[in-house]
Parts: C-alpha cells; structure tokens; sequence
C-alpha cells in the first residue's frame, strides 16, 4: 500500500469526510452499504478504476469476495457452460506456466472438463510456450491464462489472439499479481479477475472484469452471490460487498491517477525492473532462471550460486530494511515483489545490498 494511502484512511478512520470536505460524522465501516455516503465512494472507485484500466463500456467490473482462488471455481461454474454440447459441463482450456495456473486447472476441473492446452512444469516454470503450440480444444468455452505467475515471476508480456489461432473461446486472465501495473489489451480479453491485496488495495476485495456477453450462462448449480450476471445486474451489491476494502482501493486508485495514470505506472515498473535484472545478469553470485521475453516486472525470483549463504543473506537484508525477500517454498531462493506502492528508492536499496553482499563473499 502507498504509504500516502494508509495516512488518509487513518486520518479518515472516525469521521469520513465527502468529496467536498464536509464531515459524515462516522467511519467508513459503519456506513450502510446502500446509503448515499457509501454509494458515492463506490461509484468513484469504480469510474476511477475504469478510466485506468480504460475498461471499455461494454465490459461489467464487480467488486467481490473470495480472492482469486475463489475465482478458480466461480469461473468455470459461469462460464464452461457457455459453448457446451446440452447436458454437458462444458470445456476450458489452460495455459499452466506456474504455480496458480496449476492450481487453477486442479479446482476448474471439479466443475468442468479442464484441458491442458500447454504446460512448462517439465522445465521449471521459466518459460511461455508460443500460443500456436497450444492445443486448444475447438469446443472449449474459455483458454485460462495467469498472466503474472507471482511465485514463479512469469508474466506474458503479450496476450494471444484466441481468434487468430482459430479458437472461439473466451480469453480469461488471472492478473492478480500485475493488475494496474501495465495496460490491458481488453479486445483479446472475455475476462479478467484477480485479488486486490498485491496491487489495489488490502486483502478482501476481488475485482472482475468481465465482457457483457459472457454474462448469463451460470451452470444451476452455481451459489447465487457468485452468479456473474447477479452481481452484475446489483451493481455488485447482490449482498453486502468488502466496503473497508472497496474504499481503501478506491484511494489507492486516486493515487494512481496523481501518479499519472497507468501508463507512468508501467514506465516506473519498468525501470525498477531492469534495474533489478540487469544487477542479477551482471552478478557471478546471483542469478534468475526465467527466459528474458517472460520475465515478470512484479515478482523477480532470484539465487545465489552459494545456498548456504541465504540466511546470511536475509539477516543482512534485514538489518537494511529490506523486508520478505524469502522465496515462496516451492521455488527457494529469493524473491523481490516490487509492485506499483515500491518505489525505485526500495529497488536501489536491494541492488545496492546485493553488491555489497557479493562483495563480502569474494
Ligand atoms: C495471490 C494470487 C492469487 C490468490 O488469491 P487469493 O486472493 O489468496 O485467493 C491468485 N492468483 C495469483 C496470480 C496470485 O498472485
């Protein structure tokens, strides 16, 4: 979170002040959902992050509850049915290139029939096979893609044209980890979703941006709060939304805009990025295993040639203020998250640490 962000919600925490600085004589958590002062928050988080994202007209964003993970099922309960043969479940395809792309296909295939279009498991999760190698099924309802595999820092720096390769499918994106961080291409997209704790705001919030179309193909199973075209048809307020997390996105959002909007954002991200990489490329002592046309701007794995030397490594970056570089489990090693709230200041710091921690070792 900007830490700008986290000074306005506590100066705002007992007595929310409107748009034009009058005092609401009570905190956001304990405005109805539905009152006006609630209202007008949630109408300009979500104008706000429309005009960011430049999220066309024809395409619905919800604000909902469950993460990602949730997603995982939520989707193929509305969408697999939506090209399926009568009295089938229904196919999607998916892109496994990490670890939530796996587990992706693991909870869709519950609730349809999940096919494995392409899969780098074999060779670590360092790569993003060319789209025309998929095998897509022609029948399938959806292609899923995690466009920023966060644990395994891939990230598509592209996005497919299911319709050129032949596919009738709807492209679904799970950009959790790099939303706001870069523009969307949302004439390939049907949908897109992801968990609002790594670049929107705190944890609680999911947001869903999903083409009209695809909306009303709900298998009769699916839970009525989950069903796309309810939520959509009650302005996300079928039940009770995530209204502290709502609001505090919606900051963060207007944050964004003082940055300068989306495209300053990924101008920034970009250079942190390459500054990270190429002290990683330079170094005889660390290294990153992802191929270079894949390697995400948001989440950068990272080794040192000496493993015994990790704990060391993180003791230092400790005492240096550098905080949660521990790789997730799965892969080892480091990891450095630099989402949009870390500025270049935090990357110079690490990549300084890094000399000096090399150094050392000689
Ligand atoms: C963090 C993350 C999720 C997980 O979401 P939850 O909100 O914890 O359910 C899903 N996908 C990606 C790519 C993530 O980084």
């Amino acid at each position: 979170m900007p830490a700008e962000v986290l000074a306005q919600a506590a100066a705002e925490m007992l007595d929310w002040p409107d748009a034009s600085g009058k005092p609401s004589g009570m905190g956001v958590m304990e405005m109805s959902h539905r009152g006006k002062e609630f209202q007008s928050i949630y109408e300009a988080a979500e104008a706000d992050i429309r005009e960011l994202l430049a999220v066309p007209a024809n395409f619905k964003i919800l604000f909902m509850q469950g993460g990602g993970l949730a997603e995982n099922a939520i989707i193929p309960l509305n969408l697999a049915g939506m090209r399926a043969a009568p009295g089938t479940q229904g196919s999607a395809d998916f892109v496994v290139t990490g670890s939530w792309s796996e587990k992706s296909l693991k909870e869709a295939g519950k609730y349809c029939q999940a096919n494995v279009a392409a899969n780098t498991k074999g060779g670590g999760f360092t790569a993003i096979p060319a789209p025309p190698s998929w095998k897509l099924d022609p029948s399938a309802s959806y292609v899923h893609l995690c466009t920023n595999e966060t644990i395994n820092g891939v990230e598509f720096h592209s996005l497919p044209d299911l319709k050129a390769l032949g596919s009738g499918a709807a492209l679904v994106i799970d950009f959790s980890s790099h939303v706001a961080s870069r523009p969307v291409d949302w004439n390939k997209v049907g949908l897109a979703f992801g968990g609002a704790q790594k670049n929107l705001g705190p944890a609680g919030l999911t947001m869903v941006v999903v083409r009209e179309d695809l909306l009303g193909y709900s298998a009769s199973i699916c839970p009525s709060a989950f069903d796309y075209k309810t939520v959509a048809d009650n302005q996300s307020m079928y039940n009770t939304p995530p209204t502290y997390a709502i609001y505090m996105a919606g900051l963060v959002f207007k944050w964004l805009k003082r940055q300068g909007g989306i495209a300053a954002m990924e101008a920034r991200n970009m250079a942190k990025a390459e500054l990270l990489y190429a002290a990683l490329d330079a170094s005889d002592f660390f290294y990153n295993k992802v191929h270079k046309d894949c390697r995400s701007r948001m989440n950068v794995p990272f080794f040192l040639r000496d493993e015994s030397r990790n704990q060391a490594f993180l003791d230092g970056a400790k005492d240096a203020g550098l905080l949660q570089l521990k790789g997730h489990k799965s892969v080892g090693g480091m990891r450095a998250s630099i989402y949009n709230a870390m500025p270049i200041e935090g990357v110079q710091t690490l990549v300084s640490y890094m000399r000096e921690f090399e150094q050392k070792q000689a």
